[in-house]
C-alpha cells in the first residue's frame, strides 16, 4: 500500500490524478489523506470524484471514501481492462482530467480503448482539448502508444456540456523512452479565438489586440467557426509549433474580464515562454513526466527532457511519481533552460 499526504508540495489535486493513475499502472493500492488540503475548498469536488469513479471502473477498484468533499481515499485496483467506456463528469468540471488520470493505465493494457468523455473541454486549471491534441498526444505516439482525440463538441464552465473521444492504443512493443532537447526552428505561430453564444466582436478585438501585441497578422489571427449552442463560453489561444514540440497557450475570458485582458494575459505567457529556450513549456513540462517515467521503468533506458521553468506543481509531480515507479528526476539549470533527467533507480 502507498500512503501518501494530500497535504504535500503543491497539495492539489493533481497529486490525486497521477496517485489514481500509477496505482492502477503498478497495481500497488493507494491510500490518500489530506486531499486537496491546500485548497480553498479541499477534499474531493465533483470533478476529482469523476476521475476516481473513471479509475474504479477501468481497473475494477474497491475504493472507500468516494463522496463529495471527502479528504481521504483507499483505492485498490483490480486488473485494467481496456474497452469502450463513457464517462460523463457532470455540469462543466473537466473532461480531460479524467482523461489525464485513465490514460496512463489504458496506454498500458492488452487492447486498445474508446473513451467518450463529457463536460468541460476548455477550463481554466486543466489541460484544454487543443493543448492534449497537439502538444501531448504526438509525445504519447512517440513513446510507441496511439493517442486519437476528437473534439465533438466545445464546453465551457458553468453550461459545460463538450464532448471528446479518445482511442487509446497500447504500444505493441512496450513504452519507450525519448530526450526532447530542444525546440527546433519555429515553423508556425498563430492565435484562435473560441468565442461561442458571444458577440462576434470579442473574438476580433482579442485577435486584434494579440496581434499588436506580438506582431502577428493576416492568417495567424483565427475565428474558427462554432456552433452557438456551444457557449458561451471564450478561450484564446496561441499555438507556437516549433520542429520538436508543439506549445499552445490558452487564455480564458470570463465576465467582467475585457477582450483586451484576455489578450494581454495570452501575450504576456507567450513572450515569457519565448524568454527561455526549454523545450516542454510549464504544462508540458508536468504532464510528460509520468509518460516518460513509465518508459524508463519499463525498458530501463533513461530520457531527458528541457524545461522553461520548475514550478512546485512539476516538483510535486515528480515526487509522487517517484513513490510508485523506481524511477530518479534530477534538474539542473543550464542556458536559459534546465534539463530534467529521469533513470531507473536500483
Ligand atoms: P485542483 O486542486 O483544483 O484540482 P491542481 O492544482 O491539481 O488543481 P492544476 O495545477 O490547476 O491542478 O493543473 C491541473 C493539470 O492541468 C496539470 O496537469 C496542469 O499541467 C494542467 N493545466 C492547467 N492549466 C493548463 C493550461 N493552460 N494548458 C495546459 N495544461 C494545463
Amino acid at each position: 500500500m502507498i500512503e501518501l499526504d494530500g497535504s504535500h508540495g503543491e497539495g492539489g489535486g493533481q497529486i490525486l490524478r497521477t496517485a489514481l493513475a500509477l496505482s492502477m499502472c503498478t497495481g500497488q493500492a493507494l491510500r490518500i489523506a489530506n486531499i486537496r488540503a491546500k485548497r480553498a475548498k479541499p477534499g474531493l469536488m465533483r470533478q476529482h470524484l469523476a476521475c476516481v469513479k473513471a479509475a474504479g471502473q477501468v481497473s475494477a477498484a474497491a475504493v472507500t471514501g468516494a463522496e463529495l468533499g471527502s479528504q481521504s481515499l483507499v483505492f485498490t485496483p483490480g486488473a485494467v481492462k481496456a474497452g469502450d467506456y463513457d464517462f460523463a463528469v457532470g455540469s462543466a468540471g473537466s473532461c480531460t482530467l479524467v482523461l489525464q488520470t485513465v490514460l496512463p493505465p489504458l496506454m498500458l493494457a492488452d487492447a486498445p480503448s474508446t473513451l467518450r468523455l463529457s463536460g468541460g473541454t476548455h477550463n481554466p486549471m486543466a489541460p484544454p482539448f487543443h493543448f492534449l491534441a497537439r502538444s501531448f498526444a504526438p509525445f504519447v505516439r512517440r513513446c510507441g502508444a496511439g493517442l486519437d482525440l476528437k473534439l465533438q463538441r466545445l464546453g465551457f464552465y458553468p453550461a459545460g456540456g463538450g464532448v471528446i473521444e479518445a482511442l487509446v492504443s497500447p504500444a505493441a512493443e512496450g513504452l519507450q523512452p525519448f530526450d526532447l532537447t530542444e525546440r527546433g526552428a519555429l515553423r508556425e505561430a498563430f492565435a484562435e479565438s473560441l468565442a461561442p453564444a458571444l458577440p462576434r466582436s470579442v473574438a476580433l478585438r482579442e485577435l486584434q489586440a494579440v496581434g499588436q501585441a506580438l506582431g502577428w497578422s493576416g492568417d495567424q489571427l483565427r475565428a474558427p467557426g462554432v456552433r452557438q449552442d456551444e457557449g458561451p463560453g471564450n478561450a484564446l489561444m496561441a499555438t507556437l509549433a516549433y520542429e520538436h514540440v508543439t506549445e499552445v497557450v490558452t487564455s480564458f475570458g470570463e465576465k467582467g474580464i475585457s477582450a483586451e485582458q484576455v489578450a494581454a494575459q495570452l501575450a504576456r505567457e507567450v513572450k515569457a515562454h519565448e524568454q527561455s529556450n526549454g523545450a516542454a513549456g510549464v504544462h508540458l513540462a508536468d504532464q510528460l513526466a509520468l509518460p516518460l517515467a513509465l518508459a524508463v521503468a519499463a525498458s530501463g533506458r533513461p530520457a531527458r527532457y528541457s524545461i522553461t521553468e520548475m514550478t512546485e506543481h512539476t516538483r510535486t509531480n515528480f515526487g509522487v511519481i517517484a513513490r510508485f515507479l523506481p524511477v530518479s528526476f534530477d534538474v539542473r539549470p543550464a542556458e536559459r533552460h534546465l534539463v530534467v533527467e529521469l533513470n531507473r533507480r536500483g
